[in-house]
């Protein structure tokens, strides 16, 4: 019998954000990628959502490491959290640790945080484990699929990747390697990404989108641009940049991570901008309209980037104005429509064109399609497989896509946030969970929890009323009040007998109750009861109610 290996998903089975799987072999564990998930609309007030760390914290002595698939936040956002409680050393490329480096320097983390730099086709052994690293092409350079080749066979995660055959660094999806994999020992367990699954054909090459980004800037002979783009995105970058320079246009980067990120991939030699074609956007009035790509971030109409703070016309040193064509190489993700729509509005009211995805093909995708999916499954041939990264209806469409190229159904597992798999002689099954609720960060404080969340909620919906009354138990008498503040229910000066009415029912049921010999949680009762039942009648709301009870 050979040792067991588990797999814990932690993040990014049943959403879009927060990937992160473990993989456990003889006590170690083996982290895969460790981000976050940037919150929905009703998730009020909340900056970011992290995987709950408590049972990795719990284990921390056990964790061996960390293998990142790539530089997306959603694969890398949380690691300044996570490290925090848990030290261990992470594996990835030069730029994914790049990227990565950031919060985590912020975070003041880096002096007790090993970063192992991995080189494709590279073999590490970590702890009991030895992970392979196979190019994958993604919207991101320098991405990878790793093969860990486990006393229970070879288990292949393809990370986020699409099969892009001419790429703009030409690095391919190594398919080849995962061939010879599948036909050597083959492909015990297949961890795919799901996110394109239900989306059918094939996704477009990325330098089909340079050709309509260099049409595009023929076409804007004259007039200022402004592009958008993820400022990880290098590959968009360079053939922003490349369309630019062909029409003898300099290049003004503008937003923080936009200026850090171009900075890294020309030193690391990932993107060729010449010194001369680049500009502090401070001096970008002293060039005609017509000669200038501005690289803006903020394609997500994220509230405080470059474009929005534009958009709203707040940058210091560019204003927009009607001789500005505005591009957003980019497509929002879910939930950042409402937000990037305000941005295109604010554009068009200080008189820009904007040209978006819905306009043009000035985007393609960094995740495969179902029809690449299929020639994935194909090739790799697992014999069992999980679908991760997406949300659930994504794992279902990838489930039913493995069954069409031949794995079983019995021989695919859907899993979701926290459950805990085993791989052993026998197969694959689900053993357990571990916690995996969303964890919501607001400002330093980790985590704000469920119930303030849904106390935001009912604050935003309805609003509070605050009732103080003052009591003598003793005497079974009401000393004072009640009184009455409210926000955000109802306009007061228009409500005299509505609060009037409302006192009336309080200072009854309170009255009513010290008869009765009510302790204080007793009497806080009765006017949560009072209030309530004749607030929801009377106005057909149902503000927060909050009782203050005082005792002489
Ligand atoms: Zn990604
Ligand atoms: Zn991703």
């Amino acid at each position: 019998m050979a040792p067991p290996v588990y797999i814990t998903f932690l993040g990014g089975l049943g959403e879009i954000g927060r990937n992160c799987a473990v993989l456990e072999l003889e006590g170690s564990l083996l982290l895969i990628d460790c981000g976050l998930m940037f919150p929905d609309t009703d998730m009020l007030g909340v900056d970011l959502v992290l995987p709950d760390f408590t049972w990795l914290v719990e284990r921390a002595e056990d964790i061996v490491g960390c293998v990142l698939t790539h530089g997306h936040e959603d694969h890398i956002g949380g690691l300044s959290y996570l490290l925090r409680e848990a030290s261990f050393p992470l594996f990835g490329t030069e730029l994914t640790l790049g990227l990565a480096s950031g919060r985590i320097e912020e975070a003041g983390l880096m002096k007790r945080t090993e970063l192992i730099v991995v080189a494709d086709g590279e073999r590490w052994e970590i702890g009991p484990f030895e992970a392979e690293f196979i190019p994958a092409t993604h919207s991101v350079p320098q991405g990878v699929a790793t093969a860990f080749h486990t006393p229970q066979g070879t288990i292949l995660h393809t990370g986020d990747f699409k099969i892009d055959l001419t790429p703009v660094d030409g690095r391919l999806t190594n398919l080849s390697r995962i061939g010879a994999l599948a036909d050597g020992d083959g492909i015990r367990l297949l961890l795919a990404d799901s996110t394109n699954a239900d989306q059918p054909g094939h996704s477009r090459s990325e330098t089909s989108v340079g050709k309509v980004l260099y049409n595009l800037m023929h076409e804007q002979e004259g007039r200022r641009v402004i592009t958008a783009c993820f400022a990880s995105h290098i590959h968009r970058i360079q053939q922003l940049a490349d369309a630019a320079i062909s029409f003898g246009r300099v290049i003004a980067p503008v937003g923080r991570s936009m200026k850090r990120n171009i900075t890294m991939a020309r030193e690391m030699g990932l993107l060729t901008i010449p010194d001369t074609s680049l500009i502090d956007i401070e001096k970008v009035d002293r060039y005609e309209p017509g000669q200038v790509l501005v690289l803006s971030t903020g394609s997500q109409g994220e509230p405080m980037s470059a474009l929005t703070l534009l958009a709203a016309n707040e940058n210091r040193w560019l204003k927009i104005t009607p001789d500005d064509t505005v591009i957003f190489s980019s497509h929002p993700i879910p939930g950042n429509e409402n937000a990037v729509t305000k941005v295109i509005d604010n554009l068009f009211r200080l008189g820009a064109e904007v040209i978006h995805s819905g306009l043009s093909d000035v985007h393609a995708t960094g995740h495969a399609k179902s029809e690449e999916l299929k020639l994935y499954h194909s090739i790799a041939k697992p014999d069992w497989f999980v679908p991760v990264h997406g949300e659930y209806h994504h794992l279902i469409a990838h489930s039913r896509l493995a069954q069409v190229m031949g794995t079983p159904e019995d021989h695919i597992l859907i899993a979701e946030d926290g459950d805990r798999l085993i791989l052993d002689d026998n197969g694959l099954r689900q053993v357990g969970t571990v916690p995996s609720e969303y964890v919501y960060v607001h400002g330093t404080v980790g985590d704000i929890g469920s119930g303030v969340l849904r106390d935001r909620r009912i604050l935003a919906d309805d609003g509070v009323v605050a009732v103080t009354v003052c009591v003598d138990r003793k005497k079974k008498r009401l000393v004072s009040g009640p009184e009455i503040a409210t926000r955000g229910w109802i306009h007061e000066p228009e409500a005299g007998d509505l609060l009037a009415e409302l006192s009336a029912r309080v200072k009854a049921a309170v009255e009513k109750a010290l008869l009765d010999g009510a302790d204080i949680a007793g009497l806080q009762r009765a006017v949560r009861r009072a209030s309530g039942g004749f607030v929801a009648n009377s106005t057909r709301r149902r503000p927060m109610i909050v009782p203050i009870l005082l005792e002489v």
